[in-house]
């Protein structure tokens, strides 16, 4: 309205400009008749061939109306109109070949030479200059009057007119569609506050019809505060004296019909229009926004996961949730007098306003970061960020993932691996694992590549058929495939495994390892070198049944082999001889030699005992010098016996002992099956009855089993149970043997021997009973009475008149015997010299220095020794040097042969030679002769002691045959 005169076409006006063109735009492809009818009009009053409404948009101007031209539009370039523009006057260009302005344009020096042209501007009511009516002319004029200009102006406002009633219409028309389309209720009041018009939106937001609202007050709708801020904005539009005013929008509450509330947001503008104010009211429902809000609220309210917004300029908190205040430890209210800086580790300062100001619209954390809770406790925190505009205020938005948990298990995990892995090095079995779908090594510890011999970079990624044979390989594919199919552990034994130290036997233990849907994914293994254990347990069973010394099997190998050879040989009606072995003089050897010499011995033995067997015998040690032999054959007995000759033979011979030799030799008891025995123990039993016999026999022999053996045995078990007994039941007595002077015949002594009358047996001879005695332990006891018994006899004999003891082996031993010899003497108050104790040789073989110092004891109380059965016992004569007897008794075997037999009559010489050397009293024993007493007395024999001269007498009929007038023997006999 208030346009300059003329127009500076500065770029603001023209962009304008440009867009108040644009309102009319939607009439290019419309037909204009009113238009069409003004250009024919204005060309007829001004007597133009052509005339136009033009509308110059940026490049081009094209024709809304036109009459004598064909184009709809040209360029703008070329445009007379687009100078018209600058002004509100009418353009006139008489004569375009004599303006500068137009001489050169297309339009004048082409078609449709124009010459003539006169445009007025279409003004617009905003007041810009859209374009022209114009008139053109190809004749030159000489004049365009004034009123010719004021005429051309009408038509032109008329065009403008109906320009602008076209859009008003069109206008109007999408005014209404979109006030019907709209979900915002539109209201118009007109003054004083009448409402005129709602549309659809309005009357379903209010809940009042169309026809409801209109008439209706305004007050009647809005609250009375929005109807103030309305009149207010009346007053202000009214005053201000501009065509409008708007009130900015806010929000507020409205009643609807039904007496709900609707969360409304209300904006109001007020104009005029036909002399009266009108105020339009646009309602939108904000019902779903608030709710939106609300959820938001809600969402950040209660949201588990704790998050803050914080302002992005000064970075205190504005907002933080239930769930920050749970893991920062800080109230609400607390953090809201916080800033981000409170919450970071002071190391973390520096960089905290560079960083949030560098922070993109939304920020994706890729590492934890540390926060500090209340309490200082250090938290690790994934940040997501996002900036937002809160409260008008440029602002953080934070979600807080805490991870502090999950980083310490991740570093516990870290850990707990960490020592998987050093488990797994370290244990010394081979552990491995192998992908299921195709055998491929996954893993594989030090003991692995250590049992391989390989270097796991060479082992990880292959399969069994890459190190092993193919055969190997697939045995182990085939065992790893049922073991991945089942549940279990499974363990095999003694597997073989070809490494570069050969071939090792592994204990494996394999086990499948499942997905979380149970398909089978790998399989461990773990598996252990036990070759050396094997072979350790073999050698142990090995030494369990065999003995050490010898290498042959021992007594419970021997049981076992007795038993199964038992049963083959039941089953194959076969016989078999058992033979037990026992070595007559080891005891002395293993005494005088050394327990290294009796090793050696044991061995040599076992060698020959192995050298005279036959294949299938069997030769086991039970234990110290005792061997057994099983024989399996037919004519078990005479095989037996020749095996017994041979054995007894080879043992006879002297061993070689570093340069000694000695000579054992052994006893053998033979028991044969079936003949003397169907199960083990009997032959066992048996065998050991005959040896026991071949024992007595003495040496070198072998005695088959006899049922009078067992009888034989039988005896002296019960004799040995009854002779526990006898001592307390008096059942013992002494009788005694006078011994005479060789030369004198005067008696000198009488031997005590003891006599056992049994009240059921009968009388028992001491040669059965003694052994008994001695086996049992009570000969200590029996020892002791007899010297008590003999000594207290003695007493009341002749003063001349000694008496001899019989000693066994067994009494000696400790110092006892020294205290029972004196006790007895003294007892019977009779001197020592009157006693004289009879020892034998087997004294000798066990504890001989010890036996010695008691003989020496003895020796020195006064009483006389004497060495009995000389010749019989331990063929060393050694022992004589290491004593001094008083007496040596030649033994009754060597008198027998007198006088035809030549060896006993020089054993007998030899016997008296040596006594006499010794300076010892020598005696003979069994004399039963005067033949033998002749030759004996020549020979130089100093007593003589047998049945020629007297049997053993009880003691009466010794102390009266003892009176001094009946001494000699020749009285006696
Ligand atoms: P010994 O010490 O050699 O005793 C001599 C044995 O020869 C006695 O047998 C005696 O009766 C027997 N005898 C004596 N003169 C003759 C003879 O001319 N011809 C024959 N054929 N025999 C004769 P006895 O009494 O049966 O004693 C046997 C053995 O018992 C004794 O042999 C002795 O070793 C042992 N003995 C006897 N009494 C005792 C004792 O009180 N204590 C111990 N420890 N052993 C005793
Ligand atoms: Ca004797
Ligand atoms: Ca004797």
């Amino acid at each position: 309205m208030s346009a300059p005169k003329n127009y500076q076409l500065s770029e603001a006006y023209e962009r304008r400009r440009l867009n108040d063109v644009q309102q009319y735009a939607f009439l290019e492809n419309q037909p204009n008749y009113s238009g069409d009818h003004i250009v024919s009009l204005a060309a007829d009053l001004f007597g133009t061939s052509t005339a136009l409404v033009s509308l110059v948009e940026k490049d081009r101007q094209w024709f809304n109306a036109r009459i004598g031209l064909d184009r709809c539009e040209t360029s703008r370039s070329v445009s007379f109109c687009s100078h018209a523009l600058a002004s509100e006057d009418v353009l006139v260009v008489l004569d375009a070949t004599k303006d500068p302005r137009f001489v050169e344009n297309d339009l004048v020096t082409g078609e449709p030479n124009i010459r003539f042209y006169a445009g007025a501007p279409l003004i617009t009511p905003r007041g810009y200059i859209i374009g022209t009516l114009c008139i053109i002319d190809g004749k030159p004029r000489e004049r365009f009057s004034e009123a010719d200009c004021q005429r051309l102006k009408a038509l032109a406002s008329l065009v403008m007119d109906q320009l602008e009633l076209k859009r008003l219409t069109e206008a109007q028309k999408a005014a209404l569609c979109l006030s019907r389309a709209t979900h915002d209720g539109i209201i118009n009041v007109t003054l004083p506050e009448t409402i005129t018009y709602a549309n659809l939106a309005a009357s379903k937001i209010l809940g009042y019809s169309r026809q409801e609202l209109i008439d209706m007050p305004m007050s009647a709708l809005l609250p009375p505060d929005i109807v103030l801020k309305v009149n207010a904005a009346v007053t202000r539009f009214t005053k201000c004296g501009r065509d409008y005013a708007a009130l900015r929008a806010f929000e507020t509450t409205l009643t609807t019909k039904s007496g709900s509330e609707a969360p409304i947001e209300l904006t109001a503008s007020v104009w005029s229009a036909d002399g009266a104010v009108q105020i339009g009211i646009i309602l939108r429902d904000v019902t779903e926004r608030k709710q939106r809000e609300a959820s938001f609220k809600m969402l950040f309210e209660c949201n588990p996961i704790p998050m803050w917004i914080f302002d992005a300029k000064d970075l205190f908190f504005v907002e933080t949730n239930n769930a920050c205040s749970d893991l920062y430890g800080y109230s609400k209210e607390r953090f809201l007098e916080l800033s981000v800086f409170d919450l970071k580790p002071p190391e973390d300062h520096p960089d905290i306003v560079n960083n949030i100001n560098m922070m993109a619209s939304v920020y994706e954390p890729t590492d934890a970061v540390s926060h500090l809770d209340s309490m200082g406790r250090r938290l690790r925190v994934l940040p997501y960020a996002r900036r937002i505009t809160h409260q008008g205020k440029e602002c953080i938005l934070a979600a807080l993932i805490d991870v502090t948990e999950r980083e310490r298990a991740a570093i516990e995990l870290k850990n707990t691996r960490i020592f998987l892995d050093a488990v797994v090095e370290s244990i010394p079995s081979m552990l491995f694992v192998k992908d299921v779908q195709d055998g491929r090594f996954v893993l594989i510890n030090k003991a692995g590549e250590n049992l391989l011999g390989m270097d796991r970079s060479d082992i990880i990624g292959k399969t069994d058929f890459d190190f092993f044979s193919n055969e190997d390989a697939a045995r182990y594919a085939a065992d790893d495939r049922s073991v991945a199919a089942g549940q279990e552990l499974v363990v095999i034994e003694n597997e073989p495994l070809s490494t570069p130290k050969g071939v090792r036997s592994l204990r494996t233990q394999k086990v499948g390892v499942r997905d979380s849907d149970g398909k089978p994914l790998y399989l461990l293994g773990i598996s252990e070198d036990v070759t050396e254990r094997l072979a350790m347990e073999q050698k142990n069973r090995h030494l369990s049944r065999h003995d050490i010394l010898t290498d042959l099997p021992n007594r419970v190998a021997y049981q076992d082999l007795l038993n199964s050879h038992l049963m083959a040989c039941a089953a194959e009606r076969n016989e078999l001889s058992l033979l037990l072995v026992d070595l007559d003089r080891f005891k002395a050897v293993n005494d005088s030699l050394g327990h290294q010499a009796g090793d050696e011995v044991l061995r040599k033995v076992a060698e020959r005992l192995l050298a005279d067997k036959e294949p299938n015998d069997i030769v086991a040690r039970l234990g110290g010098d005792e061997f057994a032999i099983i024989k399996p054959l037919r004519h078990a007995k005479e095989t037996a016996q020749a095996l017994a000759l041979k054995i007894s033979a080879h043992l006879a011979e002297p061993i070689a002992l570093d340069g000694q030799h000695v000579s054992v030799g052994c006893s053998i008891g033979i028991a044969l099956f079936p003949q003397h025995g169907t199960t083990a123990d009997v032959l066992m039993r048996r065998a050991d009855v005959s040896l026991y016999r071949a024992k007595e026999k003495r040496e070198g022999g072998f005695c088959l089993f006899e049922a009078s053996m067992e009888e034989k045995a039988e005896r002296e078990r019960v004799l040995r149970n009854e002779l526990r007994g006898a001592l307390g039941r008096n059942e013992f007595r002494l009788v005694y043997q006078p011994i005479f002077d060789a030369s004198s015949g005067t008696a000198v002594c009488c031997e005590a021997l003891i006599r056992w009358e049994h009240p059921v047996i009968g009388s028992i001879s001491p040669a059965e009973f003694i052994p008994a005695a001695e086996s049992t332990g009570l000969i200590r006891e029996i020892g002791r009475w007899v010297l008590k018994e003999a000594c207290l006899a003695a007493s009341s004999w002749p003063a001349n008149i000694k008496v001899a003891v019989n000693l066994s082996p067994l009494q000696f031993g400790g110092f006892q015997l020294a205290s029972d010899v004196t006790s007895a003497l003294e007892g019977a108050g009779l001197l020592p010299d009157r006693l004289e104790l009879e020892i034998t040789e087997g004294i000798f073989l066990q504890d001989s220095e010890e036996n010695i110092a008691t003989l020496q004891q003895l020796k020195a109380l006064g009483v006389h020794i004497a060495l009995d059965d000389f010749g019989t016992g331990f063929s060393s004569l050694s022992y004589l040097r290491s004593f001094p007897f008083d007496k040596i008794k030649i033994d009754q075997s060597f008198v027998k042969g007198l006088p035809h037999s030549q060896d006993s009559l020089s054993i007998v010489r030899a016997i008296i030679a040596l006594g006499r050397s010794f300076g010892s009293t020598i005696t003979a024993e069994g004399v039963e002769t005067l033949q033998q007493l002749a030759l004996l007395s020549d020979e130089g024999c100093d007593e003589c002691q047998g049945y020629f001269f007297a049997r053993p007498l009880d003691p009466d009929t010794v102390l009266a045959r003892l009176a001094p007038s009946r001494l000699r023997y020749g009285a006696l006999s």
